[in-house]
């Protein structure tokens, strides 16, 4: 009994460090991908051009020599922005924060591959996964760009209405297209019933499309208009996807930001909600709390 006492006493609760907004970008391709010819320079001009503090890289993995990404990819912190190494993988399962490439059977295996390496495993482009009859993942994309400018293919009128806008007001025609994701949305709710699934953006930034000679997604516009924002102790990897897994995480539509708040969005996120519009368009969906 005495000795409870003393280690109460003799033990003093340490100060949490303090908490800040970082602001990032997660499922980015470069020239190491496929279907992308963008440069790390590229990528690193349109952070520092949006205030964008970390970059989770997700190349697909390079034919004939799956790590050259991961390997040759930058890593930490470059002129202030912070370079966090992943991949893409075909059965829609991201890895963030991986040294090695990884190869499975399944998805599940693949998770089970991405947490063996310290990783947090994403769901990217949750709308073509057949079959959810696999558990592990620690969050999903509740947005995915392409998914919706792939939605807009099917609407000629809105395409058209977009493409005729893009070459006086680029970031106006991206604005034409954000909508509430609802399935998405769905799909988050329902898992989230069960077990925390954390909520992220899925940027899907590629650099790769021209129309008849505009570029539709420089860098600095599929950067700029939707981030993922992150409460890390410090602008480092550890901290960074740590705050991801633990879902102290909220996705921001930058542009939708009212007046006068400069975008700074974490004051009114602290308002404890989930969802904020602006205008009947969704500014920000923010990780449940306490699960
Ligand atoms: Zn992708």
């Amino acid at each position: 009994m005495v000795l409870l006492l003393v280690s109460c006493r003799s033990a003093p609760v340490p100060a949490a460090p303090a908490l800040r907004d970082f602001r990032g970008v997660i499922h980015v391709h470069s020239f190491h991908s496929h279907d992308s010819r963008g440069t790390y320079e590229e990528i690193l001009a349109a952070c520092k051009k949006r205030g964008i503090d970390f970059v989770c890289m997700t190349d697909h993995p390079p034919k004939g020599d799956p790590g050259r990404s991961l390997r040759e990819g930058w890593r930490g912190l470059h002129d202030g922005v912070l370079f966090i190494q992943g991949a893409e993988y075909g059965d829609q399962i991201m890895a963030l924060g991986i040294r090695e490439p990884i190869s499975s059977r399944s998805r599940r295996e693949r998770i089970e591959k991405i947490h063996a390496q310290g990783g947090v495993a994403i769901v990217c482009h949750p709308e073509e996964v057949d079959d959810w009859n696999f558990d592990g993942f620690d969050g999903m994309e509740i947005w995915n760009t392409h998914a919706i400018f792939k939605e807009l293919l099917s609407d000629p009128k809105a395409l058209l209405q977009a493409l005729k806008l893009a070459r006086e007001d680029l970031e106006g025609a991206w604005m034409t297209v954000l909508r509430r994701p609802e399935k998405n949305l769905a799909k988050w709710d329902e898992l989230n019933k069960v077990r925390r699934v954390v909520g992220i953006a899925g940027n899907d930034a590629h650099q790769n499309t021209n129309v008849m000679g505009v570029q539709l997604d420089p860098y600095d516009v599929s950067l700029g208009f939707v981030t993922t924002h992150v409460l890390a102790e410090e602008l480092t990897e550890e901290a960074v996807l740590r705050a991801l897994k633990e879902g102290r995480a909220y996705v921001a539509f930058e542009w939708v930001a009212p007046e006068g708040t400069g975008g700074a969005v974490t004051t009114v996120v602290e308002a404890l909600r989930e969802e904020v519009t602006v205008g009947g368009r969704p500014w920000i969906y923010r990780n449940p709390r306490g699960r």
